[in-house]
């Protein structure tokens, strides 16, 4: 069963993440449980809790067809003290919100050196950060996402997740999103059935398809390992249809939220049709 919905707006409560989610057609939906670009946010109320699990549970959103997506804000492996606590101190809120909403799988980029600190300092940073807030909390799955690479920013590489999901302690509650975008503007390619299937083995040799607990369904504006982060309508960018059908067919991406980032809200119902309408289906 594949999962496809869009980041959908929490605006309002965020009890109507689920409703507009289920408004456009989605299978699954992601959001932002409080402002992503502020620090603070007020605690949730229970009458907000109790909205959002009976929105979920009346659009049959299950724990596997909701991720969250933290503050952009956070930066877990910043290299100067005081940021990094405040960073560790909003992910550590952002997971708590999660589990009180029942939602089990936090998104979030893996951060940045800022030309500060080596590569290997920064992965350990973040994977501390990781287990800091994993120890803190209960039944939430902290996943990494993989970065376009833009500027300093860190989870580009495959070997980058995978340093860091080594080094994180409470490795059963670690896993990976894996953005289409990002991965193609950091020299991934998903073009055409060769070079989607050898990307895609690299993965598995060096993360691990085990780790994969969401997709970003995003197509690209920016060039073939440009490092830049622009994503596009499905079909409308670099990196056409051709990888979205392969996703679409492929049971490895059953069964995990599969989410539309792409710039223009008002084309997801179509886009999550056209992605439907990708599947082949078997003759009987
Ligand atoms: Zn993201
Ligand atoms: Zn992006």
């Amino acid at each position: 069963m594949k999962y496809v919905g869009a980041h959908v707006s929490a605006a309002g409560g965020v009890g109507n993440a689920p409703l507009n989610a289920a408004e456009i057609g989605g299978k699954a939906f992601a959001l932002f449980t409080k402002n992503q670009r502020q620090w603070q946010a007020k605690a949730l109320s229970a009458e907000e809790i109790e909205a959002f699990r009976t929105n979920c549970r009346r659009a049959a959103y299950g724990p596997a067809q909701v991720l969250a997506h933290d503050s952009y804000l956070i930066n877990l492996g910043h290299p100067e003290p005081e940021p990094l606590a405040k960073s560790r101190a909003a992910f550590l809120t952002e997971m708590r919100r999660c589990a009180a909403l029942g939602i089990r799988l936090l998104n979030f980029h893996p951060g940045s050196h800022l030309r500060l600190s080596s590569e290997e300092d920064t992965l350990a940073r973040i994977a501390e950060s990781i287990d800091i807030a994993l120890a803190e909390t209960e039944g939430v799955t902290a996943v990494i996402e993989n970065t376009a690479g833009q500027g300093s920013n860190l989870g580009c590489r495959f070997e980058q997740l995978a340093r860091i999901i080594e080094l994180v302690r409470a490795r059963d509650r670690v896993g990976v999103c894996l953005d289409t975008a990002h991965a193609f503007a950091a020299g991934y390619d998903l073009r055409t059935p060769e070079a989607f299937d050898r990307t895609l083995t690299t993965f598995d040799r060096i993360v691990g398809f085990q780790y994969l607990r969401g997709v970003h369904l995003n197509d690209s504006k920016a060039e073939f390992g440009s490092r830049v982060d622009r994503h596009a309508p499905i079909g409308k960018g670099k990196l056409g249809l051709a990888p979205f059908r392969l996703i679409m067919n492929d049971a490895r991406f059953d069964g995990i939220p599969l989410i539309l980032e792409t710039p223009e809200s008002e084309r997801w119902a179509e886009e999550i049709r056209l992605l439907h309408a990708l599947m082949e289906t078997t003759s009987p």
